[in-house]
């Protein structure tokens, strides 16, 4: 299954409620040279160890979806739609971006009284390699130091870890698209392609590549990372690529007024109703931004 038309895939336009379409793209990031990954944070997951499959090295989804929302915004910033839409107070809520990744609208500057569901969903990159043991507290030299900074008779302290994931160490993935349009996938898509580099604050990567293995349509989540790790990455019965992708700064522009247009048209405004009375907030969840 080279290619398929997929045209009936799609959405024609972006629905604020969820039509249960889902477009899984499943995505091998490979690292390019050594990457050190430095942690003080107790809460940070590096390393896990799997029942089936040992211990690996993982990306958290959070950290990935952190890093598309920065590109995406970014390359929306360019083209010149809504250059003021910041992370993550100052979400203008009407914008390409804030239709793919989400939203509050309450906390956003925006202030409006509605919520947008994310559209991108995704878990946990695995890597297809096991790493070493991870033992705690102790020096592993090759893989692993762990510098307790905590000072004799004091009761609080840093905990620092650190971690080398080698060049050429490959995690794979699935990031899903809820109910496409033709412009959301060739955003993602075009944005996967520009993941190279990974991390925030607390994580320095090397520098990455990222490749799409394929596409799968369907009316659910079908796929694990988990499993496509036990399969080593190998996946049967992927569409390898898609039909008719619009190029990438006319899907920006395409899909922003197709957002603006949508929220006008289910009543969604930037301002509060008329006469201080407080619109309730849609039947739209939110999710974490
Ligand atoms: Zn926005």
């Amino acid at each position: 299954m080279d290619k398929m038309e997929t045209n009936n895939m799609f959405e024609k336009a972006p629905t604020v409620l969820s039509k249960g379409k889902y477009l899984e793209i499943v995505v091998k990031l490979t690292l390019q040279d050594d990457a050190i990954i430095r942690s003080n944070d107790a809460e940070e997951v590096l390393t896990y160890k799997y029942k089936d499959l040992g211990n690996r090295f993982i990306i958290p989804w959070r950290k990935i979806k952190g890093k598309l929302r920065r590109l995406v915004m970014e390359k929306q910033r360019g083209l010149g739609i809504e250059p003021n839409c910041h992370l993550k107070d100052d979400l203008c809520m009407t914008c390409p971006s804030c239709f793919i990744f989400g939203g509050t609208g309450e906390t956003s500057k925006a202030k409006v009284p509605y919520n947008l569901l994310s559209r991108i969903m995704g878990e946990t990159f695995i890597s297809l390699t096991e790493t070493k043991e991870i033992e705690p507290y102790t020096q592993n030299a090759v893989d692993e130091v762990r510098l307790d900074t905590r000072r004799e008779g004091s009761s609080t302290g840093a905990l620092m870890s650190i971690l080398t994931v080698p060049a050429e160490t490959e995690f794979i993935g699935v990031i899903t698209l809820r109910d496409p349009t033709l412009e959301m996938a060739s955003i993602v898509i075009d944005n996967i392609g520009r993941l190279t580099r990974l991390g925030a604050r607390s994580v320095e990567w090397g520098k990455a590549k990222a490749d799409i293995l394929g596409y799968k349509f369907s009316d659910r989540e079908t796929m694990y990372s988990i499993e496509l790790a036990k399969a080593n990455g190998e996946v049967n019965g992927l569409t390898k690529s898609l039909n008719d992708l619009p190029m990438v700064d006319a899907a920006y522009k395409t899909l922003n007024d197709a957002v603006k247009k949508e929220l006008a048209a289910k009543g969604l405004k930037a301002e509060k109703s008329e006469k201080g009375k407080e619109k309730e907030p849609e039947d739209v969840v939110a999710e974490e931004a």
